[in-house]
């Protein structure tokens, strides 16, 4: 499946049935679900992606939902004392690399304190995902399915008509151009989804008066560096896989990937004061022996930890994956949540199709699987209150957290994994007889809490339908919960 067909099979005139014509933007995993599930169903599905097959996805491998992958079709692997299933990384008679899952498996995480004077176990719900092997199977599955991939074109703008406002806009089609040649062409489409990662290339060129249309600002990311190493196995360096939470405004880490790699990278939040990634790396590999100066591959860069847009339809268009912050605002992961954008949009479409529609109300159904009935939008948005407020707390008071039991095996393990935990009596009776000698510290933890659980309800509370009042009113209470999070940082 490798290559562009030479047909473009691009129609000049829309013409809308129950299988619409369907353009993505992206051939990013929730892309490639999204594509590979309406071209299923019979649509007819083109994606565009700037990028070339075989270079698709990161050069390293991610650590990725289990739940996320079994929904979408790729059943984890069975965590023994390795990964085994048959998904997981082999070769075949030829010596053909296969599979796309690491060997090494983690059911359990250590996850440390700042200064490593505590540590606790997070039971890790991912599994270590070569990107680029996984990218390449979306990729051709959605080929199989029947939709066009086309590599080596970028979608450079968006078709507009109607007015200026979320319910009045339409979205048309798209413009493209074809990188080897530099031609471009309009094309015309039912549903056009944005997948362009977090530049959202086409959900920013939307009306700013759709309310949907804003970049996401420096502080929604974080800056990453990770590098996969040859083990040096005659060294004596009892290191285990772990996490180091709370470090220096993010986390580092190190984990094997097999008897022979290692991966070990950090993150940091995105802003001029924070230290350079790559130096944490740098600095933690020169006390492990057992990480050699040999790299075999990895990467960097910008990370998103931002929050959605408060819809994710407009009239003809979806937008997913990283272009919607479906991503876990304390990690930074996102393959998954766009894995499952890509579905829960899938599905939303094939419903509106049903009944011959593609406006926001027809729509609407993304926005509900996404925020209330997965509850992903929902958690993803009570944690980034949280981030907002405590992202500034010391080594010192995050270490004092780790060794109270505040911050317990059960509550890293939430958070960890995307979950937003309400309070309950005895944690919050634990956590006041812990942090008693910490008033201002219980303070913040409190506010935190209290805005997590405030936006938490607010998003359980999205319009259940489309409704221009309603949502407007949603919209601006979201912003000013919001708001407060960052004032509550700043008087911190
Ligand atoms: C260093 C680092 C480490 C990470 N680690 C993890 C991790 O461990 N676990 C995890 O789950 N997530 C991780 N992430 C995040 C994860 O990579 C993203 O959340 C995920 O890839 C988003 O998927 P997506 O579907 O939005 O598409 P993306 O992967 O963002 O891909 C977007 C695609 O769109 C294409 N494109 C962009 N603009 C255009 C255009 N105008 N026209 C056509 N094509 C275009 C791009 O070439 C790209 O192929 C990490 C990210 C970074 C940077």
């Amino acid at each position: 499946m490798i290559g562009c067909p030479k047909n473009l099979n691009i129609h000049s005139r829309r013409i809308m049935t129950d299988k619409f014509k369907v353009i993505v933007a992206g051939a990013g995993p929730g892309g490639c679900i999204f594509a590979r599930d309406l071209a299923t169903a019979g649509f007819d599905v083109t994606v565009f992606e700037k990028g070339d097959y075989e270079t698709i996805g990161h050069n390293w491998s991610d650590a990725m939902e289990r739940s996320a992958l079994e929904a979408t079709g790729f059943p984890a692997p069975f965590e023994g004392a390795v990964n085994t299933g048959p998904l997981v990384k082999s070769t075949d008679a030829e010596g053909n690399p296969t599979g796309i899952y690491e060997q090494h498996a983690y059911p359990y995480m250590e996850v440390w304190a700042p200064d490593y004077s505590s540590r606790k176990a997070v039971n890790f719900r991912y599994v270590t995902t070569d990107r680029r092997a996984l990218g390449k199977l979306l990729v051709d599955q959605a080929r199989q399915a029947g939709a066009q991939v086309m590599f080596h074109h970028e979608v450079v703008d968006v078709l507009l008509s109607g007015g200026n406002s979320l319910g009045d806009v339409e979205v048309t089609g798209v413009v493209v151009k074809d990188i080897e040649t530099g031609e471009t062409q309009s094309i015309q489409a039912d549903i056009v989804a944005d997948d362009t990662g977090f530049h959202a290339v086409l959900r920013t060129k939307l009306p700013a008066s759709t309310g949907i249309a804003d970049k996401f600002s420096d502080d929604e990311f974080g800056m990453v560096h990770r590098t996969v190493r040859k083990r040096n196995k005659n060294a004596i360096d009892p290191v285990a896989d772990h996490y180091r939470y709370g470090y220096q405004t993010g986390y580092q880490w190190i984990q094997y990937l097999n008897e022979d790699e290692i991966d070990t990278g950090a993150g940091v939040r995105h802003d001029p004061k924070s230290p350079n990634p790559k130096d944490i790396v740098e600095e933690f590999i020169s006390r492990h022996p057992s990480i050699s100066d040999e790299i075999i591959r990895g990467g960097g860069g910008l990370c998103l930890v931002g929050r959605s847009p408060a819809s994710l339809v407009a009239k003809g268009f979806v937008v997913i994956g990283d272009a919607a912050a479906q991503t876990i605002p304390m990690t930074g992961c996102g393959a998954g949540g766009a894995m499952m954008g890509g579905k829960f949009a899938a599905e939303a479409v094939i419903s509106a199709a049903s009944k011959g529609k593609n406006d926001c109300e027809a729509l609407w159904e993304y926005n509900r699987k996404w925020f209330v009935d997965s509850r992903r939008g929902a958690n993803y948005a009570a944690l980034t209150a949280l981030r907002n407020i405590l992202q500034d707390l010391t080594h010192d008071d995050i270490s004092f957290l780790f060794r109270k039991d505040i911050l317990s095996d059960a509550m890293l393990t939430d958070s960890i994994n995307g979950l937003f935990t309400l309070p309950d009596l005895p944690t919050m009776a634990k956590t006041l007889a812990g942090g008693i000698t910490r008033p201002s510290l219980l303070l913040k933890l409190n506010a935190a809490t209290t805005a997590g659980t405030k936006i938490f309800k607010h998003y359980l509370a999205y319009p259940k339908t489309w409704d221009a009042a309603q949502f407007a009113a949603w919209k601006l209470k979201t912003d000013r919960l919001f708001a407060a999070t960052i004032s509550k940082k700043a008087a911190a």
